[in-house]
């Protein structure tokens, strides 16, 4: 598979993740986070998913377009150990759609962060809640769910909170 194909399954399977992540939370309150900005591509599809919900972005830099980055009461700037943490406070088990798309291009890196997550996610999802990562979170305690057809294995994973 060349590069090219696998950047093209990979924005895919967030496409098609994220749409039945959206699906699935409707009639659910809460606001959704968006953790890994970056260029702001999955960020922009989530406002168009969900127009009616807050989304809030954890991202330790801004390297988005104007366009597509959030204004300041809902971007939480700065390492994701951190932010993510200081959250836990204000938002409790109240959000009802996390993304984690927060990859550092480094298997090591990679896996540090979906340990980190995996502790994390639990105390923010509300019963119901979906869980869309590019890491597997191990989420214990919740329902793996199967992913949208033409998804492969290990390439995207989702959860719902109990
Ligand atoms: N979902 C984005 C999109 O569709 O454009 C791409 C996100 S990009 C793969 C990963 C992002 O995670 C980068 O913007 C990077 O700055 C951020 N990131 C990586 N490690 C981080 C950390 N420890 N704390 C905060 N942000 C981090």
């Amino acid at each position: 598979m060349s590069r090219l194909d696998s950047v093209i399954r990979r924005l895919r399977a967030q496409q098609a993740c994220l749409e039945r992540a959206a699906a699935l939370i409707r009639g659910l309150p809460g606001p959704v986070f968006e953790l890994g900005l970056g260029n702001g591509r999955t960020y922009d599809h989530l406002c168009q998913l969900c127009p009616e919900r807050e989304i809030f972005v954890f991202d330790r830099q801004v390297t988005a377009g104007a366009d597509r980055v959030p204004d300041a009461e809902h971007l939480f700037l700065g390492d994701i150990h951190e932010t993510l943490t200081a959250a836990a406070a204000r938002f409790g088990r109240s959000v009802a759609l996390i993304h984690s798309d927060i990859g550092t291009g480094n298997a090591e890196g990679n896996a540090r962060i979906a340990g980190f997550l995996s502790g994390q996610v639990p105390a923010f999802l509300c019963p119901g809640g979906i869980v869309v990562s590019d890491q597997d979170l191990a989420y214990q305690g919740a329902q793996a769910l199967p992913l949208p057809a033409g998804v492969p294995p290990g390439r995207y994973f989702m959860y719902q909170a109990q």
